[in-house]
């Protein structure tokens, strides 16, 4: 593939102008949703749309990224990349179809290279209805105090314990509880939140000011940090419904993970953002999966995501722990290869491909 290092960036803000120069070049649309916060290096954060196609197109493909702050690289490349690309535009721009472009849907993550929002919430854990009682993760309950333990490198006491749960309930039980999502502990791992967050508010503002009059809506979601290396598992993103499962593997093959049925390498989930499209687009008819693309053992990218929940807590830490850890958070989520990175764009080309054929049909 041509080109194949440059859509990368090395931080939020670098990947950010290149999104919006490459949107430019190509002549969408774009809008910047504002966050009240700054970047890492004193940057505006945004989410930034870019609408490629009529406003009032009948049917949508939309391709996010950066639900979880520093899987962003990746996903940010792959939009990046697709945009550039005029054989991609001609293809998704034949008849009439739109492609909505969403940038960093949580750009403080990105920026500060964490999966949590400023909030400190998993995003897409937190598309729940806060009206109502909001689910226990009694599992989560049992090992709060080992995803977010009192000391960093890990105790052998916390070691052993997890190790103990771990023979106890198998490795299934530890990782639905840890990954599963939680509401009560609120500087937790996975946490939910407690009411809908900024950038939940944002993507709710944004599928209302573009596809409420949507007939047709598909849904890339990029993600990283779970499953083989470069291996682009394709989940699927949507309630439990045999009809829009049979749907969404007809658009994107038989290969197509749920984790309903315990095919996806993912627990199941509470609140994803799913839910969010779904309560703004009632109209449409809804398909989407989540591409996640493997990085690192699971068991590394969990200790990095626990050592980053401790980090958070510190008020002084040394310099050197404290790169250490941000730099084991990068490596968990993004593989800085050739070839992962030609692994990646290849994937993503081909499913933004196939969902253009099954929304042409
Ligand atoms: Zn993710």
């Amino acid at each position: 593939m041509k080109d194949l290092h440059s859509p990368f960036a090395g931080s939020y803000a670098e990947a950010r102008v290149k999104f919006l120069r490459a949107a430019t070049d190509a002549g969408l649309s774009i809008r910047s949703h504002e966050h009240p916060e700054r970047g890492r290096e004193g940057e505006t954060l945004a989410i930034d749309v870019a609408l490629q196609g009529p406003k009032d197109a009948a049917a949508m493909l939309v391709i996010s990224s950066g639900c979880h702050g520093i899987e962003g690289f990746c996903g940010s490349a792959v939009q990046v990349a697709l945009i550039r690309d005029q054989s991609w535009l001609d293809q998704a721009s034949a008849n009439g179809l739109a492609v909505l472009y969403i940038h960093a849907l949580n750009p403080h993550g990105f920026s500060w290279l964490r999966r949590v929002t400023h909030e400190n919430v998993d995003l897409n854990r937190n598309f729940v209805d806060f009206s109502r009682e909001l689910p226990r993760n009694l599992g989560y309950d049992d090992i709060a105090h080992l995803a977010v333990p009192p000391d960093w490198p890990l105790s052998e006491a916390v070691i052993a314990e997890a190790q103990r749960y771990i023979a106890d309930r198998g490795f299934a039980a530890f990782i639905a509880a840890l990954s599963g999502g939680q509401y009560h502990h609120p500087q937790g791992q996975m946490y939910g939140g407690q009411q809908p967050c900024w950038s939940n508010l944002v993507l709710r503002q944004v599928l209302r000011e573009h596809a409420r009059d949507v007939e047709q809506l598909g849904w890339i979601d990029i993600h990283t940090g779970l499953g083989p290396c470069g291996h682009g598992e394709r989940i699927f993103f949507n309630q439990n419904d045999a009809t829009a499962l049979a749907r969404t593997r007809s658009w994107w093959g038989p290969a197509v993970t749920s984790y309903y049925d315990g095919s996806s390498d993912s627990a199941p989930l509470s609140g994803n953002l799913w839910c969010g499209i779904r309560d703004e687009c009632p109209q449409a008819e809804y398909t989407g999966i989540a591409l996640e693309f493997g990085t690192l053992h699971y068991e590394k990218v969990m200790l990095a995501l626990t050592a980053d929940h401790w980090l958070h807590l510190q008020t002084a830490t040394y310099p050197s722990v404290a790169s250490r850890i941000r730099q084991e958070m990068i490596e968990a989520f993004f593989v800085d290869t050739a070839e992962w990175k030609e692994a990646v764009l290849t994937q993503t080309f081909c499913a933004a491909a196939q969902a253009v054929v099954a929304l042409r049909r």
